[in-house]
Parts: C-alpha cells; sequence; structure tokens
C-alpha cells in the first residue's frame, strides 16, 4: 500500500494517454505554451485542472496559502515573469476559495510563524475594509468577504507588477472564487488588461 497504488496508478495513466494521443508526451518535452496562468490557494480540495477541464499542458500553476502575490516574494514574483515574457500567457487567474484557511489565521490571528507572517497583507486587506466588513452578520460572511477583497488585492497588485506593465502582448487578470460547498466558480468581475493589443 501507501505509494504504490499512486505509481500504479501513473503506469496506466501513461500508457492511455500515449495510446490516445501517441505524441503528446513527445511534444511536452519540446515545450510548453499554455495560454493560462492560475494562481490559486495550495488548499487540497481546489483543483485548476479538474474544476475548469484544461488539462495537462494547458495551465501553469502557482499555489500557495491564500492565493498572494505579495511583492517582496521572489517565487510568486518570478512566476509572473516566467509566465509574462517567457510563456506569454494571455490569461491570469487569480482564484481564491471560501472556507480558507489561510484567510481564516489571518482573520483570527495566530503565533505560528512562519505562516502569520505569510498572511500579513490579508491582514493589512481586513484593516482597510473595517466598515465594509462590520456590516456582516456572521463570521462566516465576514470571512466570505475577505477571501474576495484579499482576490481582489492580489490582482491589483499583479496590474501595478513590472512585468505585467511592460509586457509586449495582451494580458487579462480575473479574480475568481472558488465555492468547496458546490463546486461553483464565481466571477468577481474585477478584469484588468494591459493596453496592448
Ligand atoms: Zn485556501
Amino acid at each position: 500500500m501507501g505509494l504504490d497504488k499512486l505509481l500504479r496508478y501513473n503506469r496506466e495513466w501513461a500508457e492511455r494517454m500515449t495510446l490516445e494521443k501517441p505524441e503528446i508526451f513527445r511534444s511536452h518535452a519540446k515545450g510548453q505554451r499554455p495560454k493560462y496562468l492560475w494562481i490559486g490557494c495550495a488548499d487540497s480540495r481546489v483543483s485548476p485542472y479538474e474544476s475548469t477541464g484544461l488539462k495537462i499542458g494547458e495551465i501553469f500553476v502557482h499555489r500557495n496559502i491564500a492565493n498572494l502575490v505579495p511583492e517582496n516574494d521572489n517565487n510568486s514574483q518570478s512566476v509572473l515573469q516566467f509566465a509574462i515574457e517567457d510563456l506569454k500567457v494571455s490569461h491570469i487567474i487569480v482564484c481564491g476559495h471560501y472556507g480558507c484557511g489561510g484567510v481564516l489565521t489571518a482573520y483570527q490571528g495566530s503565533a505560528k510563524e512562519p505562516v502569520t507572517s505569510w498572511v500579513s497583507g490579508i491582514k493589512t486587506v481586513i484593516d482597510r475594509h473595517q466598515k465594509e466588513l462590520a456590516l456582516m452578520k456572521t463570521t462566516i460572511e465576514k470571512l466570505n468577504l475577505i477571501t474576495k477583497l484579499n482576490v481582489i488585492q492580489q490582482v491589483n497588485n499583479i496590474s501595478q507588477n513590472k512585468f505585467f506593465l511592460n509586457s509586449e502582448h495582451k494580458i487579462t487578470i480575473d479574480g475568481w472564487v472558488y465555492d468547496l460547498k458546490t463546486g461553483r466558480i464565481g466571477d468577481l468581475e474585477v478584469t484588468k488588461q494591459t493596453g496592448l493589443d
């Protein structure tokens, strides 16, 4: 047991894929041309592939706790640079999700490091929207609003990013939220795009 099941599945999957599309792995070995960059939470319940129907090779994926793109984070900044300058993706999707542990940590406060520092940007979002949050009756409503505001903040962060602003091709950034209870993705309709066509 243990990991054997995973490796057995992998062998069967690779064989099946090769039968269905004999060129697939040869083509992958030559390079990638995904149109989409997905920036999502690391949460195990959110699958960028399964929830959108996109296939292997079609999305460049970056995931971390609470789908953050802080300016001082070399990891996500490198992803943006590579996806924009080299892969020339045409769509960047920031997808948060309700029931996010990272959002909850920022809301409740915690002494755990480094996660508390990691989500400190969400704390700033919370502080900035105290008035709107005060109108929410329940904690769940507050957390859901913070989840949306956090996604919007990340979309805004990317729209100010130098790689995005200097892009020589057209790129859109969209903010989405995935609902764990229904599997549905909601579009926050906060699309930003570079001015170039
Ligand atoms: Zn999450």
